[in-house]
């Protein structure tokens, strides 16, 4: 076999023609598939229906002396927070727990702090000169799309096999115009990623120009592996409770990738001061959230134990699908292995692939051309613009399997043709 840096003008223009010819009968079939956001696949939905009889009649509807049909419990059902409390290795007093997305309580976060601004701010953030926000990238697309329309001025940190490259983190946060900084710390969306202890030390020890520095510590993904059984991660709060930096940290997490995609339950954690200066102005914005689904929730996932056992039958399900990426992947692109990259996560919803430099929109474009649809190129970067124009998210738990097997081939040829292209333009 003979790598495609290595064939001469003529041979790379004939694989070349293979590989269209390829690519025309496929995309003949007329495929139709969106694997552009990590959606759960209709049999892990169907896995949770005790979710949707978990609340029957009123004599359900009453939990420690709270009836959930009624207003009341601003900062959430007791047992709600107890169980994100219990998940996320802190004190129920410290989570509130609200509607169906965690996005929502970022982005609530980060308004109130541009209209009033935190706890330890001088001043609202729309008062400042400028804000600047560290994105380590690739990263959430929609963490970044909440920076970009706050007007941020984002500031692109590299991804380590540890996390953010904390060398930069920590110079940045020595600019008094820094404010925060986005984190997925365990799987990060795209690549997988677990931050190392030393990450999470250098998080808690690091100093800040700024008083009212916030790490948006979104751990969407900390129950969710699929392969290799339950990490264990440390827990923010407590970590940051003992170097006494707690009021830096706001973790969010919800059941989006562990029940319903949507209609779950979320949560934010932090210190108790922060959370009682918070109190004041989520009382103006609502009276209460939807404790009818916050029950119904802590009736099925009961605690943390059983939740694992819960997400196991979802790796059950996910397990494959991930190892068909990666075996089609390292089958199909021998050729081209030493122009591409991609990772191997245990868990989370994203395999992050890295083709050819300069050829990400064009692989998305034929993908599209064939009936595939992928998160769109750059999406994991601050404003769309991945510099090597080379990252490409795969998700692959919505397809059934043999659409995915489908989709992965079509994935497998646009690479290999978009990198012959380009090999071409330079020969
Ligand atoms: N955070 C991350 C890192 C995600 O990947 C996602 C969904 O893909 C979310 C948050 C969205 O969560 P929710 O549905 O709770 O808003």
């Amino acid at each position: 076999m003979m790598m495609y840096s290595d064939m001469t003008k003529d041979v790379l223009r004939a694989e070349l023609s293979a590989l269209k010819e390829a690519f025309e009968s496929i995309k003949a079939e007329g495929l139709c598939l969106n694997m552009a956001r990590g959606k759960p696949g209709k049999e892990q939905l169907d896995l949770h229906e005790p979710l949707l009889t978990a609340i029957r009649e009123s004599a359900d509807c009453m939990d420690g002396g709270v009836d959930v049909r009624n207003y009341g419990e601003l900062m959430g059902l007791p047992s709600a927070r107890a169980y994100f409390a219990d998940l996320l290795g802190v004190a129920p007093e410290n989570v509130f727990a609200g509607g169906s997305a965690s996005l929502q309580l970022m982005f609530d976060l980060l308004m109130r702090a541009y209209i009033w601004g935190l706890k330890d701010s001088p001043r609202p953030w729309c008062k400042e000169k400028e804000i600047k926000w560290l994105c380590p990238a690739p990263g959430y697309d929609r963490h970044f799309l909440i920076s970009e329309k706050l007007g941020m001025q984002m500031i692109t940190v590299p991804m380590t096999e540890n996390g953010p490259d904390m060398d930069i983190v920590e110079k940045y946060a020595a600019d008094p115009a820094v404010k925060g900084i986005w984190c997925v710390p365990k799987y990060s969306n795209p690549d997988g990623i677990i931050y190392s202890d030393e990450t999470v030390a250098r998080f808690v020890h690091m100093k800040t120009a700024a008083p009212d520095f916030t790490v948006m510590w979104d751990n969407a993904y900390c129950v969710h592996e699929f392969s290799g059984g339950y990490v264990p991660f440390p827990s923010i709060l407590a970590e940051a409770e003992k170097a006494g930096t707690a009021d830096r940290f706001y973790e969010f997490a919800s059941t989006s990738k562990i029940t319903f995609s949507g209609a779950g339950i979320s949560c934010m954690a932090c210190s108790r001061e922060n959370m009682d200066f918070q109190q004041k102005y989520l009382t103006v914005q609502i009276i209460s959230f939807d404790k009818m689904n916050q029950l119904r929730h802590v009736r099925y996932l009961k605690d943390k134990a059983h939740t694992l056992t819960l997400m196991q039958k979802q790796a059950e399900l996910l397990a494959p699908k991930f190892a068909l990426v990666a075996e089609t992947l390292s089958k199909e692109l021998c050729e081209v292995k030493d122009l591409c990259f991609w990772r191997d996560p245990k868990g989370g919803y994203f395999v992050s692939f890295y083709s050819m430099p300069g050829t990400a929109k064009r692989v998305i474009a034929l993908a599209q051309e064939a009936g595939v649809t992928l998160t769109g190129a750059g999406a994991a970067y601050p404003c769309h613009i991945d510099p090597d124009d080379s990252n490409i998210r795969i998700a692959p738990s919505y397809p059934a399997m043999d659409e995915l097997r489908k989709a992965m081939q079509i994935f497998c040829l646009a690479v290999k043709i978009a990198a012959a292209e380009k090999l071409l333009g330079k020969k």
